[in-house]
């Protein structure tokens, strides 16, 4: 049964995990997707573009859009606000792109609530939170402070692993990339429950 309807493809994990640069290496491996782009009120770090590693706006934009129903999720996380828009989802969907989400476990919820028969999710994490600690200094992003909190963060991150589809430790890079490669391939081929139905009452109807 060949499907040309989107499908979407979860990506939380704490951050520092490694979701970005995993993202940037399976990306011209699995095929057309989009990858959202969400809006947030966090501050810009270094090296992030508007429009390009998130929309960032103002709190009181960001409520009115709330106001305006645009998103399909959003959430607090680490005192910021992060959103997913609906609209550009909507049109990759239908297009029949593999729409990929790097969100947090309160978007996950959402998602898996409203589109839980086109969603597969992944949780990445790094080996041990010791490590998550590493990769964050090393990043040099954050200040300590901001650390401090990702860290308390990931440790309430990492109890709901288990509402997730699978788990990708990311120790080796290519490794994780491989295993995230046949996940995502697989996740384009979720088939929607409407789909399966008529699949199953034509199958029963034709000669
Ligand atoms: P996230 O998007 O989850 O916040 P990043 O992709 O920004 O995480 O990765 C956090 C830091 O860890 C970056 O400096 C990145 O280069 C590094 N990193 C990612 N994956 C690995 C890995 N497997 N081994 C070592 N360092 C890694
Ligand atoms: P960062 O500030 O490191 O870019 O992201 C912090 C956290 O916010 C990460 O866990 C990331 O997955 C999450 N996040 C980013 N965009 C969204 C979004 O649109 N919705 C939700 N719920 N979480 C998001």
């Amino acid at each position: 049964m060949n499907t040309k309807s989107g499908a979407i493809l979860v990506l939380s994990g704490p951050s520092g995990a490694g979701k970005s640069s995993l993202i940037r290496k399976i990306m011209d491996d699995i095929g057309p997707i989009y990858f959202s782009i969400s809006t947030t009120t966090r501050a810009m770090r270094e090296g992030e573009a508007d429009g390009r590693d998130y929309h960032f706006v103002t709190k009181e934009v960001f409520a009115q859009e709330i106001e305006e129903e645009m998103f399909l999720e959003y959430a607090v996380v680490h005192g910021n606000y992060y959103g997913t828009s609906l609209g550009p989802v909507k049109k990759a969907l239908k297009e029949g792109k593999l729409v990929i989400f790097d969100i947090d476990v309160q978007g996950h919820d959402a998602v898996q609530n409203r589109l839980s028969d086109i969603t597969t999710s992944v949780f990445i994490t790094t080996p041990t939170l010791q490590e998550l600690k590493t990769r964050l200094l090393n990043r040099s992003t954050d200040s300590d402070e901001v650390i401090a909190k990702r860290l308390e963060m990931a440790k309430r991150e990492v109890q709901r692993i288990s509402e997730y589809d699978f788990l990708i430790v990311n120790d080796d890079l290519d490794e994780a990339a491989a295993v995230l490669v046949n996940i995502a391939k697989a996740a384009r081929m979720k088939i929607p429950t409407l789909q399966i139905n008529e699949f199953v009452q034509t199958w029963e109807e034709k000669a």
